[in-house]
């Protein structure tokens, strides 16, 4: 198949966030399952132009109110994908869109006030591209808001002569986060050229605004997000972002397919970040992992007590108030109470990394360092015995995949993409992968730790177990990829293209 990515972030070129990682990670992947697969992105400021190849002609790409829009379009091989069947990669390089610091905002603008214009135009120059380059996809595959145009301009531009060079061709829209939407003023919407019927018929309107995830989740041919269990989530009430009605009205094309994790990074066997490799067969070097972790952060040297790691953003998604909130965080009390050493790893927000500093002056069991570390977060994701994530939602979630192939056993809320990795620990029969709890509450937290921590101590076996379980699990991008195949495959059918 010919499947054309439309992201406004892939890795090495540009990334704020987890979406770049699936892109790309995504395209190899289906690259090496034999598909031809193109990636476009704009071309930011930040994308050095020395690396890449400039395709002969200007493109101009026709927009509302009579105006030509002109870029250069620039190409690159995608690093890492085969040589015999490399990933193309396209850079819409538009300068009075792109030419600025900042893929969505700067520190004194935080969203730029045209990204309604800057992402409608891009999604529109996609197709202008495919003509400039004479190749058009079987598969438009977009990812959140700043591509959910483009299954729009497929379904209500592009797709409706028989004569189309794009007759054929299909839309998956992918939602990464459902909080981000591109909500802007309805006088933006003339740019886009479609006339005022299809900001109702495609579902811009949206209280009388512009919602750009909103049309492209009515408009593309099917949807899906990063988990199987987020995809139920988010057409409650309670995760919808207001958006669960359209996620319920589009239930039937609506599904989740769970992340792969990159398992040259996040692979115990050969990680370089940690003192010596190991796996199931010979789990020695967890056990020096472990010795390193407490040296690292000064903790006293000792392989009986349980070593708890966290590597997280600090912000309210992750739990981090009913964990550390002054007076009523459960954190001083799992580490003034249980016999564990809890270490932490992670940034954000000002009060939580101001209290997470006070308690670890006070306790002796607890160390953090505030900051980012990538060769720390693969010591701690190595050297703990638990990993504690009681996040408030998560879409997918990365740190559990990683702690169960280093066998770490993950503390997890259960939610969101933590339901379909872990699997709870199960008394009687002990089975499970983790330990699970419901309610986000410093209670359940408490509780839980306790509930890990008192299985360390009675039921070695059973925990070792559950080690070498969670270790055999797959969470490979060559099967995520092969899911992405099947939907394009039965979006195809159900559009009747054979
Ligand atoms: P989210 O994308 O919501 O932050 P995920 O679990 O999906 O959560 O992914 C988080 C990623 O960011 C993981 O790879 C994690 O190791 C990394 N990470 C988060 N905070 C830090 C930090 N302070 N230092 C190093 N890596 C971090």
């Amino acid at each position: 198949m010919k499947i054309l990515m439309v992201s406004s972030e892939a890795v090495p070129f540009a990334k704020t966030g987890g979406l770049a990682d699936m892109v790309s990670a995504l395209s190899i992947s289906l690259a090496k399952l034999g598909h031809d697969v193109r990636i476009v992105i704009p071309r930011y400021y930040s994308v050095d132009r020395s690396g890449l190849t400039l395709l002969p002609d200007a493109m101009g790409t026709p927009m509302g109110g009579g105006i030509e829009e002109w870029s250069a379009v620039y190409t690159a091989d995608m690093p890492g994908s085969a040589k015999k069947n490399p990933v193309k990669v396209y850079f819409i390089d538009h300068e009075i869109f792109f030419g600025r610091d900042g893929i969505y905002g700067s520190p004194v603008e935080t969203d730029f006030i045209d990204n309604s214009r800057r992402f409608t135009f891009f999604c529109r120059a996609v197709f202008q591209l495919c003509r400039k380059i004479k190749w058009y996809p079987d598969v438009l595959h977009s990812h959140d808001w700043p591509a959910a145009v483009a299954p729009v301009y497929l379904k209500f531009a592009e797709r409706v002569s028989g004569k189309s060079e794009f007759k054929n061709t299909v839309s998956i829209f992918t939602i990464h986060n459902l909080g981000y939407q591109g909500i802007y003023h309805k006088d933006n919407y003339d740019y886009a050229g479609l006339g005022w019927g299809v900001f109702y018929k495609a579902g811009f309107e949206d209280w009388s605004m512009l919602n750009m995830l909103k049309a492209g989740l009515y408009s593309a041919d099917k949807i899906n997000t990063v988990s199987p269990n987020y995809a139920e989530e988010t057409k409650t009430n309670e995760h919808g972002f207001r958006l669960d009605g359209v996620l319920r009205y589009r239930s039937a094309d609506y599904s989740g397919i769970l992340n792969g994790i990159d398992t040259d990074v996040w692979n115990p066997a050969k990680d370089k970040y940690i003192p010596e490799p190991y796996s199931i067969k010979n789990m020695e070097g967890k056990a020096k992992a472990k010795e390193a972790l407490q040296k690292e952060f000064g903790l006293p040297r000792s392989a009986d007590v349980p070593v708890i790691g966290m590597v997280t953003r600090l912000t309210d998604q992750k739990g981090v108030g009913e964990l550390f909130g002054p007076t009523y965080g459960s954190a001083w009390s799992i580490c003034r109470d249980m016999d564990l050493q809890l270490v932490l790893l992670g940034s954000g927000e000002r009060w939580c990394e101001n209290e997470i500093t006070g308690l670890a002056s006070r306790l002796s069991n607890f160390k953090a360092k505030i900051g980012y570390s990538e060769k720390l977060s693969h010591l701690i994701e190595a050297g703990s015995d638990f990993f504690l994530m009681p996040s408030r939602y998560e879409p997918c979630g990365l740190n559990q995949m990683y702690s169960l192939v280093y066998g770490t056993l993950p503390i997890v809320r259960s939610t969101g993409g933590l339901v379909d990795t872990v699997e709870n620990f199960n008394e009687m029969t002990g089975a499970g992968t983790g330990f699970m709890f419901e309610q986000l509450n410093p209670s359940s937290i408490f509780n839980t730790v306790g509930w890990a921590v008192w299985a360390w101590y009675n039921r070695r076996q059973d925990i070792e177990k559950m080690r070498k379980r969670a270790m055999a699990q797959d969470f490979t991008w060559e099967s995520s990829a092969l899911k992405y195949v099947e939907l394009y495959e039965e979006t195809r059918l159900a559009q009747g293209i054979k």
